[in-house]
């Protein structure tokens, strides 16, 4: 490997860590990102599905608005470039499951913020939910993989961090000096020594594609689990949410049996099915349901962009672009990110 200069030197090839590094690129930013393709990651499982009231309470999301408008205007652009489609607008039906969901509803439905996102329907146990949809996020991963490794700033390698050397300006990682570095690890970023006392708080989740000889749902379906048609005829459902240490990315039968069993429950019935595809990950997820963005308070070239959760396809395009922001122009991160607000021992 030759000898390289960089800017940032990203670690991690989930969405976080090469949507951070395309934006980068398109900035003119010299950047060289690495990340093992064996290891799993919670972008290879996830759905990608983008819906902005969630939750038994139906929370909608803080500045909703403009996370919706720049992840489109993202994917819409990713996909102009690549000459596909990766965003796929797709509504929404939420089945009421109990009282607290019900009364959560009467609530909201008074609320004007929430007329653009929930519309009452003939039942009155089901929402339709507009501005949903998802994200096929393995094809755009494999395409952005494929233009970085073009390019030639990707290499598949495992960052372990006793390789790093820090200087005053500088770090250094085998053949590469960059300016900064910055850690995109899922999950994984709780074991890094730099960033371990953040309060991550990783969830499992287990995922099922299934086959079926019935017509598949034009909505996406939730009631509390979810089922989703998706454009290239698969049919996935998931998820299942497990907090419990110690965390392992297997995939296991008890999910499997829970999902199918309270497929059974939903208010559509399919035929035939079958399960083609069980696949399992970690959800990078925090104490507070904030991301984590920033730099390490005594080490200022070691940044993180962490913490994405279970909203990574909303939430990532955003605030890669703050992110930058941040790093070029000096602007301050929102304080609800900033991992200022928590202190390092
Ligand atoms: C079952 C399931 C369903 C989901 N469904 C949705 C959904 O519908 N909608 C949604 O928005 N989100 C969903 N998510 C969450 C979504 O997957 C995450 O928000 C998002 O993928 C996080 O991306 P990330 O890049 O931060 O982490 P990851 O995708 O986990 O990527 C981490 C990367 O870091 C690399 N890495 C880690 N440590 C090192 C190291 N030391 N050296 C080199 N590389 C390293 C890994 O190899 C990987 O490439 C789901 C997650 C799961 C598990």
């Amino acid at each position: 490997m030759h000898e390289k200069t960089v800017d940032m030197l990203i670690v991690g090839g989930g969405l976080a860590g090469s949507l951070l590094a395309w934006q980068c690129i398109q900035q003119g930013k010299k950047i060289h990102l690495i990340f093992d393709p064996k290891t799993p990651s919670a972008s290879k499982v996830a759905a990608g599905i983008i819906n902005p009231v969630t939750g038994q309470r139906l929370v909608l999301q803080n500045n909703a608005r403009t996370l919706l408008n720049t992840c489109k205007s993202y994917y819409q652009s990713l996909g102009a470039h690549f000459n596909t489609t990766f965003f796929f607008e797709k509504p929404m039906l939420r089945y009421l499951r109990n009282a607290k969901e019900a009364v959560a509803w009467e609530k909201r439905r008074a609320n004007p913020d929430y007329d653009d996102y929930l519309e009452e329907t003939d039942d009155p146990k089901v929402i339709l939910q507009h501005h949903t949809g998802y994200l096929d996020t393995q094809a755009l991963l494999c395409k952005l993989h494929h233009e970085f490794k073009h390019q030639g700033v990707l290499e598949h390698a495992t960052m372990q961090c006793d390789e790093i050397d820090m200087y005053a300006s500088h770090i250094r990682w085998r053949h590469i000096t960059a300016q900064r570095i910055i850690f995109c690890e899922g999950w994984r970023g709780q074991n890094n020594p730099w960033f371990r006392y953040l309060p991550f708080q990783p969830a499992k989740g287990e995922i099922l594609d299934l086959k079926t000889s019935s017509i598949s749902p034009e909505y996406i379906i939730n009631c509390g689990r979810w089922l989703l048609a998706t454009h290239d005829g698969r049919l996935r459902l998931g998820a299942t949410y497990d907090v419990q240490q110690p965390l392992n990315e297997w995939i296991s039968p008890q999910a499997k049996d829970t999902l199918l069993a309270d497929l059974k429950d939903m208010p559509i019935s399919l035929e035939d099915i079958e399960v083609v595809q069980q696949q399992a990950g970690i959800r990078p997820n925090t104490l507070d349901k904030q991301p984590f963005l920033g730099f390490h308070p005594k080490h200022h070239a070691l940044g993180i962009f962490n913490g994405f959760g279970s909203k990574g396809s909303m939430l990532i395009p955003y605030y890669a672009g703050v992110f930058i922001e941040h790093i070029q122009q000096q602007k301050l991160l929102p304080k609800s990110v900033d991992i200022q607000r928590f202190t390092c021992a």
